[in-house]
């Protein structure tokens, strides 16, 4: 069992959050104050690999200055303007992103539930209005294992308890399938009610499940045949995470409805955003849905910097190799504690197995003290997801740093 000491600026911030902040979360008793490419820095001056990238939303690498130029030029000009009002960078970043994913229209928000919580709406509407559903009659397919955030809608269909327990009652209209079976959801969508299929192209949260090839084009192929909507929620999995633009691009199938959110604004500010044609974004009328913040000037220049920046540095090329990369170094550790390594593009985790069933946590902390910032999901699993940008000998180094740190178990 490691006991480090922590510094006393480290204990002090540690004390503050603990005496005066909810306690909602159990960080690493790390304190970060500074960002720079795959790289975190904490305030006694310590460097670490950033294999977290803020739950994938710094696919772009801390503070790029491309993003940050955007945001600060920005900043200085307008931030705020509400939908009330046009601003001259709405229109412009809705034609950027609707050009870029291939998308008639985009609804913009700000957090990735939000998003969510969008496609929802948008599916149930299309549903009444478009697919002839009986009015309060439209079903949602989601899948066992997801993750779609915190709201009390999205929780309702969470089947974690630690999401939803003593958070009821819960909303009705959703259906759950076991994940990765094509079988299951053509029987779900015998049911005429059925408005869509809500899905992570991987299951981020859930450990980097990554499904079957063929499982997103079967998804595709019942959604045509039975006149249900393809959601896909790529908040985590999108944004050249995976190695592609999107993970779907993986079986080149394209969803009616697609999530967007985290590293739309390279981890500078919340921003998300809804995809879908005409046929569905439509049915929504003015006054119907919005947000105070949602499609802000701001918002939409660090939106456009964020995916620029994707294409101009060639960050799903590099995702996709440094991936690569990752997965056989970490494989040739042979070591006995790393049940499964997982993953696609540089969304990965290591599964881990030991007598302690703390160990995944006394990895992460020895991974710290030797200069890497990771965290377990679901008790035995490690998500190895570094900003996109890392180089193939910052990869080697990390995973030197991974088989350090396991010879401590
Ligand atoms: N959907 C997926 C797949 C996610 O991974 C997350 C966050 O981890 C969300 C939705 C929720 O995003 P946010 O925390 O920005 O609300």
């Amino acid at each position: 069992m490691l006991t480090h000491t922590l510094s006393e600026q480290t204990s002090h911030y540690l004390h503050l959050e603990e005496q005066y902040g909810a306690h909602n979360y159990h960080p690493l008793p790390v304190v970060l104050e500074k960002g720079e490419g795959v790289f975190l820095y904490d305030v006694d001056g310590n460097r670490y690999f950033d294999f977290l990238s803020g739950y994938s939303a710094v696919n772009q690498g801390h503070c790029h200055p491309r993003i940050v130029d955007a945001l600060v030029k920005q900043a200085q000009k307008l931030t705020l303007t509400s939908r009330a009002f046009h601003s001259n960078l709405l229109g412009e970043y809705a034609q950027y992103i609707t050009g870029y994913f291939g998308y008639d229209k985009v609804l913009p928000m700000n957090t990735g539930v939000e998003a969510v919580e969008t496609a929802i709406k948008l599916a149930r509407r299309w549903g009444y209005a478009v697919k002839g559903i009986p009015d309060k009659q439209a079903r949602i397919v989601v899948c066992e294992g997801n993750f779609h955030g915190r709201t009390s809608t999205v929780i309702s269909f969470s089947t974690d308890p630690s999401a939803y327990g003593s958070f009821g009652p819960y909303m009705p209209g959703f259906e759950v399938v076991a994940y990765n079976s094509a079988t299951a959801i053509e029987q779900a969508f015998q049911d005429k009610n059925v408005a869509a299929i809500l899905v992570e192209p991987i299951q981020g949260e859930a450990g980097v499940l990554v499904p079957d090839d063929g499982y997103l084009a079967a998804i595709r192929n019942l959604c045509t045949e039975y006149n249900v909507l393809f959601i896909a929620d790529e908040i985590q999995t999108g944004l050249a995470r995976t190695g592609k633009m999107l993970a779907c691009d993986h079986e080149n199938v394209r969803p009616d409805i697609l999530i967007l959110g985290k590293a739309l604004s390279g981890g500078t500010l919340p921003v998300s955003a809804v995809l879908a044609d005409d046929d569905i974004m439509l049915n929504i009328k003015p006054g119907e849905h919005g947000s105070t913040y949602g499609g802000n000037p701001l918002a939409c220049a660090v939106a456009i910097a964020s995916l620029q920046v994707l294409k101009d540095e060639n960050m799903m090329a590099n995702a996709e190799l440094m991936g690569q990369l990752l997965r056989q170094e970490l494989a040739k550790l042979q070591s006995p504690f790393i049940k499964q390594i997982r993953g696609k593009g540089l969304l990965n985790a290591i599964i881990i197995e030991h007598a302690n069933s703390d160990a995944a946590w006394q990895l992460c902390l020895a991974m710290k003290e030797n200069g890497l910032l990771a965290k377990p999901t679901h008790g035995d699993k490690i998500r190895l997801a570094p900003p996109l940008l890392i180089t193939e000998e910052e990869v080697k180094e990390s995973v030197a740093i991974i088989e350090t740190s396991l010879k401590t178990l």
